[in-house]
């Protein structure tokens, strides 16, 4: 074939799955001429159906469905796992995205022959500990660095790791990456957690309620230095790390590369959407996201008829939860040093990933 690589996205409508959609087909992406898989459980959405990705749909939980949608793709030489399931406990997770993970491997690694690389996204919670454990135990010193030991606590980032290991450790010449990006800013409406997609919707229903944008979190989210990752920055990264020799079985942090306060971005947010900007408040009383937007389903849908917007779900593009796990507390950073020293100089200008991200979602009538 005239193809150099092929890929295959295992969640190719997520944050960083569409990204990746999108970079890998073009025609100066390293490694290239990508051909490109895409991989993900419900029908393909209009804003992905420009890729030139063959998409397949199928449900990586189900071993059957797997073998059958992806043991036939024989010319695979690159995974991009970029998917993952919530439960309610890490035991549980650990099990699930462990369960996913071998479904596909063991769909794959059998029957494409050429397969030499697995590139894996973890993130920042490899050295803080799964939400269930927050505050319970002692995450590591910040500027988290990739090479320290494992916390004791179960982590599906470890169980993924393992299984990467393991598999690479029975095949010659198959290499695997992590990547660990910190709260990732990206355009996805079938993203479970983004971040951004959350605060348009807020701000949208704020401006249609008349209300001030208020910061639903602590004076030490809003005041701290914070990092993001953008989600085409985290498509780069992957892509490098596919590609270049230094890069091969290694752990890699994955942030935009500068620091940034929320109560900067907050102002930015607010004009995007035109609606007042309030300072963060000392004497109010912390209300969460998740609770302030529990009932305005209906509110959505109003907004979202008025505006002729794509026909979304409150619940569906915007986990407020999410919001209020990232607003909680000081935002704990990460190094890069490991990246740029072995010759990944990417980065981003958070405040332009943010509004690129939000022109997006504009741009695809996800919000006004
Ligand atoms: P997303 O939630 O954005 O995307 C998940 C993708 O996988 C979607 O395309 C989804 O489509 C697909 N998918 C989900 N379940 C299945 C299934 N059973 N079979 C086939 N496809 C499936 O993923 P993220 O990029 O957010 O998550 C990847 C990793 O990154 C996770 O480990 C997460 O913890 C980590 N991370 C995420 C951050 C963030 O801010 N989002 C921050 C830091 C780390 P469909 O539902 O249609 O199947």
């Amino acid at each position: 074939s005239t193809f150099q690589s092929v890929g295959l996205i295992i969640g190719v409508t997520g944050i960083v799955g569409n990204s990746l959609a999108e970079i890998l087909p073009l025609s100066d992406t390293p490694g290239g001429p990508w051909k490109v898989y895409g991989v993900a459980r419900r029908p393909r959405p209009v804003w992905n159906a420009d890729h030139p990705v063959e998409y397949i749909q199928c449900d990586i939980s189900d071993a059957g469905d797997t073998l059958a949608k992806l043991s036939p793709l024989t010319d695979v030489t690159h995974i991009f796992w970029v998917t993952w399931a919530n439960r309610p406990t890490e035991a549980e997770c650990c099990d699930v995205n462990g369960g996913m993970f071998g479904n596909v491997l063991a769909a794959v690694i059998p029957n494409a022959p050429s397969l030499k690389h697995i590139c894996v996204q973890t993130g920042l919670k490899h050295y803080i500990g799964p939400f269930e454990t927050f505050g319970k135990i002692k995450p590591h010193e910040t500027p988290f660095i990739e090479d320290v030991p494992r916390l004791n606590a179960p982590n599906f980032y470890y169980t993924l790791e393992d299984m990467v290991f393991d598999a690479c450790s029975k095949k010659e010449g198959l290499t695997w990456s992590v990547h660990r990006p910190a709260v990732i800013f990206g355009f996805s409406p079938y993203s479970m957690l983004n971040i951004v997609g959350i605060l348009c919707v807020y701000a949208a229903i704020c401006k249609h309620e008349n209300a001030p944008l208020k910061f639903p979190g602590t004076k030490a989210a809003w005041n701290c230095y914070s990092v993001a990752s953008d989600a085409e920055l985290i498509a780069e990264q992957q892509i490098w790390a596919a590609v270049d020799p230094y890069a091969k079985n290694e752990g890699w942090n994955c942030s935009n590369g500068d620091l940034f306060k929320w109560k900067h971005l907050w102002k930015v947010l607010a004009e995007q959407f035109g609606v007042d900007y309030v300072e963060f408040d000392e004497n109010e009383k912390q209300v969460s996201l998740a609770e302030m937007m529990k009932d305005k389903g209906s509110v959505w849908e109003e907004i979202v008829s008025e505006n002729q917007l794509t026909i979304t779900k409150l619940e569906e593009v915007a986990s407020f939860w999410f919001a209020d796990v990232i607003f909680s507390g000081e935002c704990m950073l990460d190094s890069m040093n490991k990246s740029k020293e072995h010759g990944f100089l990417g980065f981003r200008n958070t405040k332009n990933s943010l509004i690129s991200v939000i022109d997006k979602m504009k741009a695809y009538k996800i919000v006004p």
